[in-house]
């Protein structure tokens, strides 16, 4: 998608989602929730048309996780109000997301005959033990079986993982990141856990049976994981979750909720890289961290704290950054001063 990519949501609550994943808070919120009605699609497109800006893409999105685990009939009254409008030329794109139990040869009919583009999967996790005590009820072999069906259908496909559920380790979140890459998606989010009230995940959690995944093991994991993407040449366009007045208003109990969680992985991703390049430098140099436009805050982090990092690790005299306009480079060279 292109920055000027515009969303149209669509959120479709999950009264008919069979499951109970520990981490989610729909079926518990889900009584004060009407369904989605293609009514709501309308409304959705109609809000839209008055403040997008022209020229983008317009994608309508059905949020909410489980498009295709809902009736068929509601799924096809949703699909139809949005086809007429793509037909219509009013949007350019339809998307949904949906859990890899919930795809099969019926089902991926029915969306491409309502013109839909893009699936996103649920996939969490390609470890069964932490499927199974994050109570998500399906298997890595689901993941694989969904995503082959997805992209054998001509969809573009979208995976999701999460770091830090129950039972998850740095190991099982990277192994999940090398079993998704290997699954050719499009583009990929990634969503360190985060304990939401009202959820199983709280009550484990102030239970002591769930070790919290903190915003720094999850910027720790993620540096890890993010980079492994990117050399695969597929896209992280979503790190962490959306921040909402909701979850910054305390739903978000504990766990890896950060406004800017993406930044900080980045800057941890720029750390690692000009700690690396740094290796053999004497102690007492001056160094010059050059690199490419708009990325000074990045290599700086929050509160300068990479420099004072890599100038205590290296025992360095001085340390400072160079930004390079005309460079599109995260870190272009790193020299010594005089
Ligand atoms: S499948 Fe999706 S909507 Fe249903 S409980 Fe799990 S995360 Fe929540």
């Amino acid at each position: 998608m292109s920055a000027r990519a515009c969303i149209l949501p669509v959120f479709v609550p999950h009264l008919g989602c069979p499951h109970a994943c520990v981490f989610c808070n729909q079926r518990r919120i889900s009584g004060a929730l009407a369904p989605a009605t293609a009514e709501d699609v309308k409304n959705s497109i109609a809000e839209a048309a008055a403040f997008l800006p022209k020229g983008g893409k317009r994608q309508l999105a059905f949020y909410g996780g489980s498009f295709t685990a809902i009736p068929a009939e509601e799924q096809e009254a949703l699909l139809s109000a949005a086809k007429e409008a793509l037909d219509r030329g009013e949007i350019d794109a339809i998307r949904l997301s949906t859990r890899p139990d919930a795809i099969d040869a019926v089902v991926l009919d029915r969306l491409r005959t309502y013109g839909v583009e893009t699936v996103e999967l649920g996939a969490q996790s390609m470890d069964d033990r932490v499927l199974r005590l994050s109570e998500r009820g399906h298997t890595a072999a689901d993941v694989e079986k969904a995503a082959e069906l997805v992209k054998s259908a001509g969809f573009r496909l979208i995976l999701q993982m999460m770091t830090g559920l129950p039972g998850a380790t740095d190991e099982t979140d990277t192994e999940t990141a090398r079993r998704l890459i290997a699954l050719g998606p499009d583009s990929v989010r990634i969503y360190p856990t985060v304990i939401v009230r009202d959820t199983a995940l709280y009550d484990m959690w102030q239970a002591g049976s769930y070790r919290e995944h903190t915003v720094e093991d999850a910027v720790r994991v993620c540096a890890k994981i993010v980079p492994l993407f990117e050399a695969a040449g597929i896209p992280v366009i979503r790190l962490g979750l959306n921040p909402t007045e909701e979850l910054s208003g305390g739903a978000a109990a504990g766990g890896a909720y950060h406004p800017a969680l993406g930044e900080l992985v980045k800057s941890r991703i720029l750390l690692e890289k000009a700690h690396a390049m740094l290796a053999g430098t004497a102690p007492g140099s001056r160094v010059v961290i050059e690199v490419g436009r708009g990325r000074t805050s990045q290599m700086a982090g929050q509160h300068r704290e990479n420099l004072r990092r890599l100038q205590e690790a290296f025992s360095l005299k001085g340390i400072r950054i160079c930004e390079r306009p005309e460079a599109n480079e995260e870190i272009t060279r790193i020299s010594i001063e005089n």
